[in-house]
């Protein structure tokens, strides 16, 4: 596939959470992206896998996305164990991602702080010739992992002012997941389409103030940034 960017998480919709925007404005700029999420949110209290499905390719158009694709790990079994790594792996190979953007490595739920371990270790993986996997031997040459909400101060901000509409509009496709059932009351859902209206607002505010625009993306590597021209450095200090 040569895909430009692949965005990897451990449900559908956690990509569109955090990192939906940079997703589609690297589309913009022409690029191959794709998202690949490691289960089917199958244990989800809300929406069959099958809605879930539907809802997810409707958000990869929205976003532009050239692939999407389940792994297929159970969900809330989502952990680096040499089966699911050697899995990865191998779609990897498939993929062939010049960059990745994994989830952060510290989270409340379980499968998100194992998808970054499992991430990691499958783009290690994947390059080593003699792993008794299907493909071409491949590694990836950058990684990211999105910290929307994580408690980290990120390395840097994507400006998504122009594609926070239609990352909004992404999000919304997974209607499953927050809004109620007609039998049952709006305060029985983890979180509410108002309230998940008004968090994904303020946190796209916030990381977008820290680089004076409207909207920002929050990412963070753990290499140091390289820089040819200090004149020329964006965001104003004071
Ligand atoms: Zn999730």
């Amino acid at each position: 596939m040569n895909l430009d960017l692949l965005a990897i998480a451990a449900h559908p919709d956690d990509v569109e959470l955090t990192c939906g925007g940079t997703l589609l404005k690297m589309a913009q700029r022409g690029y191959k992206t794709g998202i690949l999420d490691l289960t089917a949110g199958e244990m989800g209290t809300r929406g069959t896998p099958e809605t879930r499905a539907r809802e997810a390719e409707r958000a990869a158009k929205l976003l532009s996305v050239k692939w999407r694709g389940i792994l297929g790990v159970p969900d809330s079994d989502v952990q680096p164990s040499r089966q699911h790594k050697l899995r990865l792996a191998t779609m990897i190979r498939e993929l062939r991602p010049k960059t990745v953007i994994l989830p952060y490595w510290e989270a409340r739920h379980p499968d998100h702080y194992h998808a970054s371990t499992l991430g990691y270790e499958a783009c290690c993986l994947a390059c080593l010739k003699q792993l008794p996997i299907e493909g071409e031997a491949y590694r990836p040459f950058k990684i990211l992992y999105s910290i929307s909400y994580a408690d980290a101060r990120p390395t840097f901000v994507v400006d998504i002012t122009a594609q926070y509409e239609q990352r909004r509009k992404a999000i919304l496709a997974f209607a499953s997941q927050f809004r109620p059932r007609k039998s049952e009351k709006k305060g029985k859902v983890h979180l509410a389409i108002d309230r998940l209206e008004m968090e994904m607002n303020q946190l796209a505010r916030h990381y977008g103030q820290m680089i004076g625009v409207n909207y920002g993306e929050p990412f963070l590597q753990e290499e140091l940034m390289k820089v040819e021209d200090v004149v020329k450095m964006e965001v104003r200090s004071i």
